[in-house]
C-alpha cells in the first residue's frame, strides 16, 4: 500500500488508472469493522482500491468534536494494509483548504430533516468534502455505510445532479454483538455510558417490528419507542423519526419504504443509528 500525503500526488495517480476500476473509500479514520466492511465490498469489485482518511473540518459545526475527534493515522494504515488497498490518500487540511478558499454547494430537500436539521451546515461540509474527493480520487465506484443513511441520499442526489460518473453503493450497518452500531465516536462513552448505548437500536427495532406487524400510525409507534429511550436519565433524544426512504420527509401514516432514524446525545457523546424498512 501507498501512502499518499499531497493532493498534487494523488491527481498524479488518478491521471492514469490504466483503464482499471477504482473502488473508493472516504473516511475520517479511526478506523474499525464497519469502514472495514466497505474496504472489502471495494476490494471485491475493483482493481484498485483507494482509502482517504481525512478528518473533514468543513463537516463539523462550531461547538462540534472536530478537535477530539480520533486521530490514530498509523493503527488505520496498518488496518488498511491488512485489506490489501492500494493507496491511503490523508492529505492536509490546508491542502484541501487552502487560504483563499471560497466555494460552497448546497444540496436541498434531503437536508431539511434528521441531522440535516439539527446540524446546520454539515451536509454542506459533506458534499463539498465529496466533490473534492471525486475530482481528486476520479473514482469507478463509492463505497458508503447506511449508518449515515441520510448522508448517502444526500451525496446520491449530488452526485446526480452534477453528473458525476461515479457509481454510489450504500453497505449495510456492521454492528457490536448487543446490536450498537460500529462509530468512531464509540470510544467517547465512559463503560457505563456503553451498557446503556444498545438501547438506541432497541427502540428502533421496537418501531421496526410495530411497521411489519402492519401498524400504520407513525406517531403513535414513534412515541412507543420514544418511552423506552427514556429509562435512561442519561439519554437525549434529539430526534426519532419515521421518514419516506426516498424524500426523507417524515411520514404520518406509513404505507412506503421507509427508515426509522434517530439521534441521541449519551452523556456528551452524539450517537446516530437506523433502519431502512419495507412495508
Ligand atoms: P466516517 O469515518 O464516520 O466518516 O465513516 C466513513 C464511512 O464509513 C461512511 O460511509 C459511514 O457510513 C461508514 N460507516 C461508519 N460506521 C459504519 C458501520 N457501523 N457500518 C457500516 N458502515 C459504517
Amino acid at each position: 500500500m501507498k501512502t499518499i500525503n499531497h493532493v498534487s500526488e494523488m491527481i498524479e495517480i488518478s491521471k492514469d488508472y490504466g483503464g482499471k476500476s477504482v473502488g473508493f473509500v472516504p473516511t475520517m479514520g479511526a478506523l474499525h469493522a464497519g469502514h472495514l466492511s466497505l474496504v472489502k465490498e471495494a476490494r471485491k469489485q475493483n482493481d484498485i482500491v483507494v482509502v482517504s482518511v481525512f478528518v473533514n473540518p468543513a463537516q463539523f459545526g462550531p461547538r462540534e468534536d472536530f478537535s477530539a475527534y480520533p486521530r490514530m493515522i498509523d493503527k488505520d494504515q496498518k488496518l488498511l494494509e491488512g485489506e490489501n488497498v492500494d493507496y491511503m490518500f490523508s492529505p492536509e487540511t490546508s491542502e484541501m483548504y487552502p487560504k483563499d478558499f471560497s466555494t460552497s454547494i448546497h444540496v436541498g430537500n434531503l437536508t431539511d430533516y434528521l441531522c440535516g436539521y439539527y446540524r446546520p451546515g454539515h451536509f454542506d461540509g459533506v458534499v463539498l468534502v465529496v466533490n473534492k474527493l471525486f475530482n481528486i480520487v476520479k473514482p469507478t465506484r463509492a463505497y458508503f455505510g447506511q449508518k449515515d443513511a441520510q448522508q448517502f441520499r444526500v451525496l446520491k442526489s449530488m452526485v446526480c445532479d452534477l453528473n458525476m460518473n461515479v457509481e454510489m453503493i450504500e453497505m449495510p450497518i456492521v454492528r457490536e454483538a448487543d446490536g450498537l452500531a460500529l462509530s468512531s465516536r464509540n470510544m467517547y462513552l465512559s463503560p457505563e455510558e456503553r451498557k446503556e448505548a444498545p438501547i438506541l437500536h432497541l427502540a428502533i427495532k421496537y418501531a421496526v417490528d410495530q411497521i411489519k406487524l402492519g401498524r400504520k400510525d407513525a406517531y403513535k409507534i414513534k412515541r412507543e419507542a420514544m418511552n423506552k429511550l427514556g429509562i435512561y436519565p442519561d439519554i437525549k433524544i434529539q430526534y426519532f423519526e419515521i421518514v419516506d426512504e426516498k424524500t426523507l420527509v417524515p411520514v404520518s401514516k406509513i404505507t412506503s419504504k421507509v427508515i426509522v432514524a434517530a439521534a441521541i446525545f449519551l452523556g456528551k457523546t452524539r450517537l446516530i443509528d437506523n433502519e431502512i424498512v419495507n412495508v
